[in-house]
Parts: structure tokens; C-alpha cells; sequence
């Protein structure tokens, strides 16, 4: 069975130093309860965060740059992966702080909200909000994001897996496996009969068997 991956363009600013951090969010990595972590490359430890939830809904965390705080959001599944144009409010300025979408329409919306920003932080008294926003760089690696994280999915339904005893080797009472994970590949493999299985998170057909997978049988 191959399902395809629905995808979604999601962006915020670092509340710490300004910066736009975008990525992009596929129906997998919010399998299972998995979280879904963005952060700035800056010593900020604040992320961004988005969790399924078990009513189908997505929980939605950020850090505010408007008002310093975090805000919360729960959105239906659907609606996070059908908008073409979204944006989610800080509740005491107004100011957009999480975007997602086409790429056309998070970059119009950062621009709006970079005006908005700079005339609350104009109307706070800092001197030279336009600094903010100076140093923005783009984090552009949203394929490295998906397979680091699509590898945390692979590894989290094979430990899954692994707990039900659904891996089934050559071994008649069980076998003893291990899990190694390198660069683009995760191995299955038993210590004593040594067959084993090649998982490649980025590819998705590879991924999309096990994340489908009511048990693995290793060959
Ligand atoms: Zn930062
Ligand atoms: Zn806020
Ligand atoms: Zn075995």
C-alpha cells in the first residue's frame, strides 16, 4: 500500500534574534504522536513545535517574537495540510507569528508582519527595530529537516514493533536484533541468524512499508 505524502511549507521568526526559520511538515512526521521540533540555528533554545494529537488535531507551539511569551494552537490535520494561505496570530498583539502554506503567500505574509513588528517594537521604544530584522537569513534545508526527522519516525516504529515481538528473523524462538542507523540508512539486523533488513528514511516507499508495517520480517 503507497499513500501519498501530503506537505505543508510552515515558517515563524525566532523570538530571540529575529531570524525566519522555515521547513516543511509531511502527514508522516506527524504519525504517531511524533513531535515535530524547528529551531533557530541561535543559542535560543525556544522551538517551534507541532505534535499530533489523538483527536486528529495538530497542536501548534511557538515561540512569540511579538510578545515574548508561547501560544498554543490546535488545528484539525486537514485544515494544516489543505491551507494554501495560513497564518496563526499572537492573541495580545495581533501580530502574525506562524505561517504556512505556499511559499508565495508565508513570504507575503512575513513581509506583512515585519511592518507590524516594527511598529510595535517602534511603539516600545526600540530604537532601531528595523535591526531585527537585518540579519535575517535563510534556513533553507527543509530536506535534511524531513529525513532527520523521518528517521526519528523510522526508529521510534521499529522500537514499537521491536517491543510487540512483530520482527520475525530465521531464529524458531526469537531472534536478538539490533538497530543501526548511519547516514541515509537504518539496518534491522539479527545477531544470530544475521538476516537482515535496509530501511531508507528519505526514500518513501522504503519508509512509507514500515511506517505501514503491522510486523517486519528480515531476509
Ligand atoms: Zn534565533
Ligand atoms: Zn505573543
Ligand atoms: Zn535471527
Amino acid at each position: 500500500m503507497v499513500i501519498s505524502e501530503n506537505r505543508t511549507n510552515i515558517a515563524y521568526r525566532c523570538n530571540d534574534c529575529g531570524m525566519t526559520i522555515t521547513g516543511i511538515v509531511g502527514t508522516f512526521m506527524l504519525a504517531k504522536g511524533q513531535l515535530v521540533k524547528l529551531k533557530c540555528s541561535c543559542q535560543n533554545e525556544n522551538k517551534l513545535v507541532l505534535q499530533a494529537l489523538p483527536d486528529g488535531k495538530v497542536q501548534i507551539t511557538i515561540p512569540c517574537i511579538a510578545c515574548g511569551g508561547t501560544h498554543s494552537f490546535k488545528i484539525t490535520k486537514d485544515l494544516f495540510f489543505s491551507k494554501d494561505d495560513f497564518t496563526l496570530q499572537c492573541p495580545y498583539s495581533g501580530i502574525s507569528v506562524f505561517f504556512s502554506g505556499s511559499d508565495e503567500n508565508i513570504e507575503k505574509n512575513l513581509l506583512e508582519s515585519a511592518e507590524d513588528l516594527k511598529n510595535l517594537f517602534a511603539a516600545m521604544g526600540i530604537e532601531d527595530p528595523q535591526t531585527v530584522f537585518d540579519n535575517r537569513a535563510e534556513i533553507n534545508h527543509p530536506e535534511q529537516f524531513i529525513d532527520r526527522h523521518m528517521q526519528d519516525v523510522v526508529l521510534f516504529v521499529l522500537g514499537d514493533l521491536a517491543d510487540e515481538h512483530k520482527i520475525f528473523c530465521d531464529c524458531e524462538d526469537g531472534g536478538d536484533f539490533l538497530v543501526e542507523s548511519r547516514e541515509n540508512k537504518i539496518t534491522v539486523s539479527c545477531k544470530k541468524c544475521h538476516k537482515k533488513l535496509d530501511i531508507e528514511p528519505d526514500n518513501s516507499l522504503s519508509a512509507n512499508a514500515i511506517l505501514e508495517a503491522d510486523s517486519i520480517t528480515l531476509k
